[in-house]
């Protein structure tokens, strides 16, 4: 069973008078980490790092508890209306992170324990747009479920969203720690998507999470609960063996789950990077095999002025083609969201 112990924790002074804040702390000093208390400010230094590579590892084995002074939230297109922030960063280690680029050189795992602040910034957005329906999105700057043993967000803000008529809420993870959430009432409002790939590229690229296997059991304890479960395929690799790792990945969870087939709802994006990503991503991991050939991928500008280089238009199709194929061969609903 996945369980992320952080080596230090820092806490902010104000979020020691909140009941999660208090809790954390002394399961922190239970377990012996390292626990030290530090200003109301966002800055926090203390995190060794003297080269990219020791700042980045090190970051990740440090839990920051604050209270989110922001109550803000950011839009989050096209997966929901607004983020719902929780939690930022995560213990995991993949190279091709998708938030390499936006959290800090030291990505440490930061935890809000004003919740029900939170939570209730949430219920004014959702009125703001009545009657229409708000759409939130827990794991937008975050995989929130590896801190879930130490902060019970997530139980909390499925049994909120589950008294909601207007809202619902959405999280992806790579994580297979769920057994907290079994038991939440959540009146089918939520929509849990794991984040899977070939078990060749888990192993390769996604360090510190756990295997294909123990993502596939931990979304059928969940749909046996009768949760919206949904799968993100990405990043789709094209590599030598990919038509045989990604058919027999598929066929592996079709069999596993094969009495929710109808409900699964998919989301496929292909491998991209930007210039910024790479360069990130070769100061941490040096002698990464992500393929990050400029020569063999397409140059598209994106929304934001900055430019990513995708496959082919060819290999896109190639890939497009196979997915759409056995997608539909052993998923007989055929639930496709998007292909990016
Ligand atoms: S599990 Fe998700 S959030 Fe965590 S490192 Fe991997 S890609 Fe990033």
């Amino acid at each position: 069973m996945y369980e992320f112990i952080p080596k230090r924790a820092f806490f902010e002074k104000d979020a020691l008078e909140y009941p999660t804040g208090k809790n954390i702390y002394l399961k922190m000093q239970e377990l012996g980490v390292d626990t030290q208390i530090i200003g109301t400010h966002n800055r926090v230094t203390g995190i060794p790092g003297k080269t990219p590579q020791e700042a980045y590892f090190e970051a990740k084995r440090t839990l920051v508890v604050s209270v989110r002074r922001t109550l803000d939230f950011e839009t989050c297109k096209p997966s929901a209306h607004y983020q719902l922030p929780l939690v930022t960063s995560c213990p995991g280690e993949c190279e091709y992170c998708y938030l390499n680029t936006t959290l800090s050189k030291k990505p440490y795992i930061r935890v809000y324990v004003n919740i029900d602040e939170i939570l209730k910034k949430a219920k004014d957005y959702m009125e703001k747009r009545a009657p229409e329906v708000t759409l939130f999105e827990g794991s937008a700057t975050s995989d929130p479920l590896p801190v879930e043993i130490y902060t019970g967000f997530l139980k909390k803000t499925i049994e909120f969203f589950a008294n909601q008529e207007l809202g619902y809420f959405r999280f992806v993870t790579k994580f297979s720690n769920v057994d907290p959430l079994l038991e939440a009432k959540h009146n089918k409002k939520i929509t849990v998507r794991f984040s899977i790939n070939s078990e060749t590229i888990i192993k390769q690229f996604e360090h510190k999470t756990p295997s294909l296997d123990e993502r596939i059991n931990a979304a059928l304890k969940l749909a046996e609960k009768d949760y919206k479960i949904g799968f993100m395929i990405g990043p789709i690799i094209y590599y030598p063996a990919w038509e045989y790792e990604y058919d027999k990945m598929l066929s592996k969870l079709a069999e596993s789950l094969k009495g929710y087939k109808d409900t699964l709802e998919f989301e496929l994006i292909t491998h991209r990077f930007t210039v910024k990503a790479k360069k990130n991503i070769l100061q941490v991991f040096p002698k990464t095999k992500l393929p990050l050939e400029e020569k063999e991928r397409v140059f598209k500008f994106g929304q934001f002025g900055y430019g990513k280089y995708l496959y082919p238009a060819e290999v896109m199709e190639e890939l497009k083609n196979f997915f759409q194929e056995k997608i539909r061969e052993y998923f007989p609903a055929y639930n496709i969201l998007y292909f990016v």
